[in-house]
């Protein structure tokens, strides 16, 4: 009975204390040495493999690429252009917008934009607006909007921007986002007008002036959106820009100095305006134009050196 007991004692006593033992000891060592060794070993490897990966990077990419100065400007905005055409325009293979233009080309990406037209502003239409205290409207930058939901009321801020190079291209382009988020809205409204670039044919169409310049329009045009329908007409120099505060932002971006214009409808919605005005001037890029008239006006789509 003693050997019985004795060897079961040993038996049990020498598992788990060893068990315990591996455990204990393994267990504090382990974590607290290669903590310490571990946290200040990794840093200094990332921070060596990460420089060692840039180098290498940067090393590599210029001698594949054809043209340096395109390829170092989407580099430097870290754009990779994923549809043909912007792989085309990084290469420097398409040089000009006016390229894509005629070849009826669809811009995919707003990068293609900013590396053709590097001088390309902005302006923010204020399509919105909050009633004040003593009457009238106060203009805001983003249009709310509220949709009923189950739980309640939902809010949505839509925002209206203008881009052009004030010498020949103008887009407009618009989108939402939450109304808590305006500054996002109008982020895509921008980019979303870039896409939109079209070019402005301009020249004198003016009989008053006929002097063949690139200030006013060609040809009477209408352009219509919603109730809104705008004529826009060619005027002499000096008559600067008849239309009203907000369509005179798309006007000067387009780079026409002196029109006329008569509008119908519900103006006051500022989007649709601006929309009918952006009609105008496409409707007036498909005109085809007599080839003596197209000379005495001066008549030229795009930019004018
Ligand atoms: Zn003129």
């Amino acid at each position: 009975m003693m050997t019985k007991k004795e060897k079961i004692e040993e038996i049990v006593e020498e598992v788990p204390e060893e068990e315990v033992e591996e455990i204990d000891l393994g267990l504090p060592e382990d974590t607290e040495v290669d903590d310490s060794e571990a946290v200040v070993v990794n840093e200094n490897d990332l921070a060596t493999i990460v420089s060692e990966k840039d180098d290498s990077e940067e090393v590599k990419l210029p001698p594949e690429a054809i043209v340096p100065t395109e390829v170092k400007i989407a580099m430097q905005g870290g754009w990779v252009p994923k549809t043909a055409l912007g792989k085309k325009v990084v290469e420097g293979k398409i040089t000009s917008i006016d390229e894509i233009f005629e070849k009826g080309l669809k811009i995919g990406e707003s990068q293609i934009v900013d590396i053709l037209l590097p001088n390309l502003q902005n302006e923010i239409i204020l399509v919105g607006g909050t009633t004040g205290k003593g009457g009238g409207i106060k203009r805001t930058a983003t249009r709310r909007t509220t949709r009923m939901h189950k739980s309640g009321r939902r809010f949505t801020a839509s925002a209206l921007v203008v881009v052009g190079n004030g010498n020949g291209y103008v887009g407009a382009g618009m989108a939402a986002g939450p109304a808590g988020k305006q500054r996002e809205a109008i982020n895509k409204a921008l980019n979303q007008a870039k896409l939109n670039l079209i070019p402005v044919r301009r020249g004198c169409g003016s009989w008053e002036c006929n002097c063949s310049a690139h200030h006013s329009i060609p040809v009477k045009t209408i352009g219509r959106c919603g109730s809104v329908h705008i004529e826009l007409i060619p005027a002499p120099k000096g008559i600067g820009l008849c239309v009203n505060d907000e369509s005179k932002k798309i006007m000067k971006l387009a780079g026409i100095k002196d029109i006329w214009c008569k509008s119908r409808g519900q103006t006051a919605t500022r989007y649709n305006t601006i929309k009918a005005i952006i009609d105008a001037f496409t409707k007036l890029n498909r005109f085809r134009i007599r080839e003596d008239y197209e000379k005495a006006t001066g008549c030229k789509m795009g930019r004018v050196e």
